[in-house]
This record gives C-alpha cells, structure tokens and sequence, in this order.
C-alpha cells in the first residue's frame, strides 16, 4: 500500500510513515478485511491482528526511542491507524492503548511506565479506557464513580459503560471522583486517574449488544468496593481531568485517521463499483450524479486529512494542538461519512448484500459523530476557544 502522503507530514517523518504503510499489507495478509468482518459478527476478538502488528513492530510506533519503542510519535500512531483504516482492518484497541500510554507515560511514574508503558510494545498490555458513565454522558463533571482513600491505596465504587474491548485488555485506564460527596468538580480538582488490573476482585463486566462491525466488543463494568493499590494512581489526586484533557488531542487525531482511512476504502470499492456496473450499458460513474459525490467526498477526505497530519506534527512539536485536532476529528468525521453514503448510494441494492460488505461501514462512521467525543461538543469548543465567542 502505497502512502500518497499529504504535505502535512513533517519531513523527518516521512519514512517512518511511508514504512509503516508498507508494514500493514504484512498485518492485512494475516488478517484480512474479511477476518476482521467474520470475528465482528461473531462478536469475536482479533487475537491474530493484535500479533500482527506485534510482528511488524507497529505497537512500537509511538513509544520514545529511549523507552524501547520506535519513535515517530503521534503523526507515527496517525499513520498505523490510517493505514490499517485503509485497508479495512482499523482495531480500536490499538487507538485506546496508544492514547491510555501516552497519558502513562507523560504523567506517571518511572515504575508505571515500565509496568504499563514499554510492555505494550510486546503487546503484552492492552488498556482500555473507561470515562462514560450511564448518568453522566458527555458531562465528565458529573460522573459518579468515587476512589476513596482505603488502608493500602484506594476503594473504587461504580460504573462504566460502552467500554470497548474490555474483555481483551488486561487494564483500563479509569477517570474516577476523588472529592468528597457534594464538593463540586473542576479541571483541576477532583478527578483521579487510575491505571486499574481488570482481574481485581470485585469487578464485574456485562456485554452490550451493539449494532456495529468491528471485532472489539463493549461493556459495561461495575466496581463493587474495588480494591487497588496507591501506585495505581497516575501522577497527582485531583488532577485527573486535566491530564486526561492534556491528551485527548492524541486521541482525537487517531480517530481522525481512523475516519479517513475507512472512508478511503469505502471510496475505493465504490469507485471500483462505479466502473464497471452498467445497466444501462455504460459503466454508472459516468453519470456525473453518481460521480459527483464521490468527488466531493474524496476532496473533502483529502482537506480532513492535511488537518489531521497537521494537528499530528503540532503534538509531536509540543505546540498547543487542540484546535486542529478537533478540527481534524470533526472534519474527518463527516468527510468519512459523505465518503460511505455515497458508497452506498453508489452500490444500489448490493451495499446491502452481505457480501458486498459496503453498508457494514456505515455504523462505524456515523457513531463517529458521536464518540468518542461528539460532534456538537467540537464545534462548542471551536466556537469558544478560537472564535471567542460567549460560552455556550
Ligand atoms: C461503539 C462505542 C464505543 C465507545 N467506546 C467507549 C470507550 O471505550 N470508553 C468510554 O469511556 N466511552 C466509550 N463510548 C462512549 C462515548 O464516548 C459516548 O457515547 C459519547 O461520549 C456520548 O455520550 P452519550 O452516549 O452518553 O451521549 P449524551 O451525553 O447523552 O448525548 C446525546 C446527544 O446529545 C447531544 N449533546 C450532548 N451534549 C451536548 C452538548 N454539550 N452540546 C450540544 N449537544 C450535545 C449530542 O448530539 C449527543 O450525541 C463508546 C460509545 C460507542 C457507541
């Protein structure tokens, strides 16, 4: 698969993500698109993909030189992800492990890295990443699940929900109330961010049945006077949400990338489609309502994603990226989408042949304008932090 990059990549990135792209067509030969679809609708796992990219050495990608890893940052995470998007194959996993480490590895401490950070190189640790509650939503400041302070460390009650690949990861990365019952919630005050083993006692996991095509399912996950360690807190109590939102750039980039890659091969199997259905004769992509669509999803893709390789090297400089990165999940999104809707327009009745695995890409795309952080909340936050308008 070749890269086509956008000009965005930074120069001294672009062979690690030329290489990377390269990388996937071995991923994709020992779990292919139709792999990744059968385990889905099995409600299966994708064991065989997660070894792949152990093979390929892509779970190093992003992990400093110096902790073992193999460099590259965030526009290097950006392109595993769009790469292995492109080719059908994106493991949510890999976005939350990538974004739950990096929060590791810039707020804890020297021993957490070694336990959590450098062992998913091996792919020896998978996280997962817990901060939706039933009640609270999108509202974080009004999640209910406490950590309070216990003999050894903390006692953890409460629940989560919509977690994806709980029952593969071995940790999730928990955004938990610390202050007393009544005290209200800020940025910087309040929140705790644990790294906690899912095997503890007196955590429970149910399955939801969700209407989607990727093989990591989701759950809900009780915590019943849970007990954990002090070393499980990252970095200072009460500043979790802010170390959380410190990294959330991250995770709404690869997600960007994830958009973009699937509405590419969406694009692909449309435009393959396009040219040779003809009945009436002549392929259909010659009647400019049907290409037309196309075009302006893949001008539209291309837009999106010099924003996201953008966004990417402004995290990867140190430089403050929120704008573009939410620009870049926002854009990115609904380009994504345009790109499946015509897709599907394009197919007729065949996107919905089982076969034809067209229409299997719509949910994974629109539940993007929703999570992991919806599209209205992105524009509030445009309209307020770039624009200067009053707060909603
Ligand atoms: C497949 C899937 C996987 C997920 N994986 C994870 C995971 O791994 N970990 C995790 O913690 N969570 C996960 N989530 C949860 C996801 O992040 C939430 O669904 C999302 O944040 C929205 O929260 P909600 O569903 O409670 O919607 P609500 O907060 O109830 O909002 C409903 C709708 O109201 C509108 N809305 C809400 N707030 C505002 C606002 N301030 N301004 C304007 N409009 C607004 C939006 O249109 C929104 O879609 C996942 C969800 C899905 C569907």
């Amino acid at each position: 698969m070749t890269a086509d990059l956008p000009p965005t990549v930074r120069a001294e990135s672009v062979e690690l993500v030329e290489s990377v792209f390269q990388a996937v067509d071995g991923v994709l030969a020992a779990f292919p698109r139709s792999m990744f679809l059968r385990r889905a609708r099995e409600q299966g796992h994708a064991g065989e993909l997660w070894d792949a990219l152990v093979e390929a050495d892509l779970l190093a990608i992003g992990v400093p030189e110096e902790l073992g890893g193999a460099g590259g940052g965030l526009t290097g995470n950006t392109a595993v992800m769009e790469a292995l998007a492109r080719a059908g194959i994106p493991p949510l996993l890999y976005s939350l492990t990538s974004f739950s480490r990096e929060a590791i590895r810039r707020y804890g401490s020297e021993q957490q890295i070694k336990d959590h950070v450098i062992p998913t190189i091996s792919g020896d640790r998978k996280i997962c990443f817990g901060i939706t509650e039933p009640e609270a939503g999108t509202n974080s400041f009004a999640l209910r699940t406490t950590a309070r302070p216990s003999t050894d460390g903390y006692r953890i009650n409460g629940q989560k929900v919509f977690i994806s690949g709980a029952d593969q990861a071995d940790h999730i990365l928990l955004l938990a109330r610390t202050a007393p019952a009544g005290e209200p919630l800020t940025r910087r005050s309040g929140f705790g961010l644990f790294i906690v083993d899912l095997a503890t006692p007196g955590i429970a996991l149910n399955r939801l049945d969700i209407e989607w095509y990727a093989p990591e399912n989701q759950y809900e996950i009780f915590f019943d006077d849970v007990e954990v360690p002090s070393h499980a807190l990252i970095g200072q109590e009460g500043l979790g949400f802010d170390y959380l939102l410190s990294c959330l750039n991250q995770e709404r980039v690869t997600i960007a990338a994830w958009a973009l890659g699937l509405g590419n091969y969406a694009l692909g199997k449309a435009v393959g489609y396009a040219k040779e259905r003809a009945p009436f004769g002549k392929p259909i992509g010659a009647n400019q309502a049907v290409a037309h669509p196309l075009a302006l999803a893949m001008a539209e893709m291309e837009a999106a994603r010099q924003v996201t390789y953008s966004a990417a090297a402004g995290y990867d400089d140190g430089r403050d990226a929120g704008a573009q990165a939410n620009m870049a999940k926002l854009l990115g999104s609904r380009a994504a989408l345009s790109a499946v809707e015509a897709a599907i327009q394009t197919h007729g009745g065949s996107a919905f042949v089982y076969e034809t695995d067209v229409v299997t890409l719509w949910p994974m795309i629109r539940v993007l304008q929703i999570a992991p952080i919806n599209n209205e909340s992105i524009l509030s936050y445009i309209a307020e932090r770039v624009l200067r308008l009053p707060r909603s």
